[in-house]
């Protein structure tokens, strides 16, 4: 991923529409066709959505690698796997900016120097 192209990236406090646009035409490790990747498996050691799940998405190891050899495998295809990690991101998403919302207040007081005054 690179900031010289904002496309290739995307805040958590950005557009619920921007960021659904670029996971859903993000670069991935999938082949050419569905039947393709049944048969051969895709990539994730290049796949920028498993990397999501690596550095982001997926604490648990258990599940990491199920996901990896799902992958391998053939068994989940990348429109899956986007719709997948699109409902997590959006949720986190949406979590983030209500704790950030909530806590605007306690931050502004911060930095007027005034919290200690209530
Ligand atoms: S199935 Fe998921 S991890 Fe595998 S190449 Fe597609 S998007 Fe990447």
């Amino acid at each position: 991923m690179s900031k010289r192209n904002p496309r290739s990236y995307f805040a958590i406090d950005e557009g619920e529409d921007s960021i659904v646009y670029k996971v859903k035409n993000a670069f991935t490790g999938g082949r050419e066709t569905a039947k393709l990747q049944r048969k051969l498996g895709g990539q994730p050691e290049i796949c920028p959505i498993y990397e999501l799940e690596v550095y982001f998405f997926t604490r648990d190891d258990e599940k990491l690698r199920r996901i990896y050899f799902d992958c391998k495998n053939g068994d989940i295809l990348c429109g899956e796997h986007k719709d997948e990690i699109l409902r997590r991101i959006l949720v986190f998403r949406k979590d983030h900016l209500k704790r950030k919302r909530k806590k605007l207040n306690v931050a502004q007081r911060i930095i007027r120097g005034n919290h200690l005054y209530g």
